[in-house]
């Protein structure tokens, strides 16, 4: 059994998804056109933000919303080290340095409590990651931003359609930024992202930024880059877009199914009283879960790691300064979380042999 088979989607929307391609061949615009627009504005309301700004990629949607933020270098940019190692390549993108702190052990999300201890004056943004599509505890995140004067950008790379007190996602901190990367729970046929923000200023801001700083053609009034969504995606996501809660009730039918199957004996996500998670991934986490892997997979079920070495302890990252114990819940995440396959295509057959293999498993 596959962790994940995009084909079974794409067979479903072939007709629709391949309109909206031709349409845009046909049209002859390819980069920030009316399909951008139109999508642009459908995501927004989608969210519930005033404004939504496409971008090239999740990563560039974390960097350019950074830099609307006024971070520069020599700025810090509080964040977890339990994330895709994108979260902290954006904050170095940017120009600042990433300041790691632990997560909740509970939540696999960023503890709120040691935010407040890793702000310094230099200190500008703080940011959360619905990691697994699991929302961060946002109004204790909100407090501490509030108190210290900080700008909150949330990572929702994982986490489209999630919902917290009611809101989704993308619109609790000062900006929102998705990825649509063809795995996430809505996915391009390529790379894309976008940025969401109800503050015109930052919005604008982020449109300056994805290309060239151009207020207009050949006019830059800020140093930008070139981080646009392209015409074909942006239609894609348009016909996507449409499915996305349906898809993201599917998640939770199959997440249900493996909690019950658990019975409590394994770690399951736990998520904030008032959150709605997106189960962009279901991860358990058990001491054993090399084993419960080797089990899995010998009865043909395919699992992932995210993510099997936090941030922190990779190569890349050594000179950041934090060696092994430095955030140990963290650490203690990669050596014991494992993703199970569940994505909405999902058939209930296969949910039943994942379910039952699980309860086999907890009960032994
Ligand atoms: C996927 C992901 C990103 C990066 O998105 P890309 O579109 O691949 O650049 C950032 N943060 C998290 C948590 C992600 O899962």
């Amino acid at each position: 059994m596959p962790f994940l088979d995009l084909t079974r989607q794409h067979r479903r929307l072939a007709h629709e998804i391949e309109a909206a391609i031709s349409g845009v061949v046909r049209r002859g615009v390819f980069v920030i056109g009316p399909e951008v627009a139109a999508f642009e504005e459908e995501f927004a309301r989608y969210v519930g933000a005033r404004f939504a700004v496409g971008v090239g990629s999740g990563t560039e949607a974390l960097h350019l919303a950074l830099r609307a933020c006024g971070v520069r270098p020599g700025d810090e940019v509080v964040t977890v080290s339990h994330t895709a190692v994108a979260t902290v390549a954006a904050v170095e993108l940017s120009g600042a340095r990433p300041v790691l702190v632990d997560v909740d052990p509970a939540t696999c999300t960023i503890d709120p409590a040691l935010v407040e201890r890793a702000i310094s004056p230099r200190t500008k943004v703080v940011l959360p990651v619905h990691l697994y599509g699991t929302p961060a505890d946002m109004s204790s995140v909100l407090s501490v931003a509030m108190r210290h004067g900080l700008r909150v950008v949330e990572d929702c790379a994982q986490a489209h359609g999630a919902r917290y007190g009611g809101r989704r996602v993308g619109v609790l901190g000062d900006l929102g930024c998705f990825s649509f990367y063809p795995t996430k729970n809505l996915g391009a046929l390529g790379d894309g992202g976008v940025i969401t923000t109800d503050d015109p200023v930052l919005a604008e801001q982020a449109r300056l930024l994805r290309q060239y700083g151009w207020r207009e053609r050949y006019v830059s009034v800020v140093r930008g880059s070139n981080s646009r969504l392209d015409e074909i995606q942006a239609a894609v996501l348009r016909v996507k877009l449409r499915h996305l809660d349906a898809w993201n009730v599917r998640r939770r039918e199959l997440a249900k199914r493996y909690v019950d199957a658990l019975g409590g004996g394994t770690w399951v996500p736990a998520a904030p009283a008032s959150a709605e998670p997106a189960y962009h991934l279901f991860v358990v986490r058990t001491d054993r879960r090399d084993e419960l892997r080797d089990f899995l997979a010998d009865q043909g079920i395919s699992t992932l790691i995210h993510y099997p070495l936090p941030v922190h302890l990779q190569e890349a990252y050594r000179d950041l300064g934090y060696g092994p114990g430095t955030l140990p819940a963290s650490e203690a995440a990669a050596g014991t979380v494992l993703s199970l396959p569940l994505y909405p295509e999902m058939t209930d057959e296969e949910a039943e042999t994942v379910a039952g293999a699980l309860a086999r498993w907890s009960r032994a």
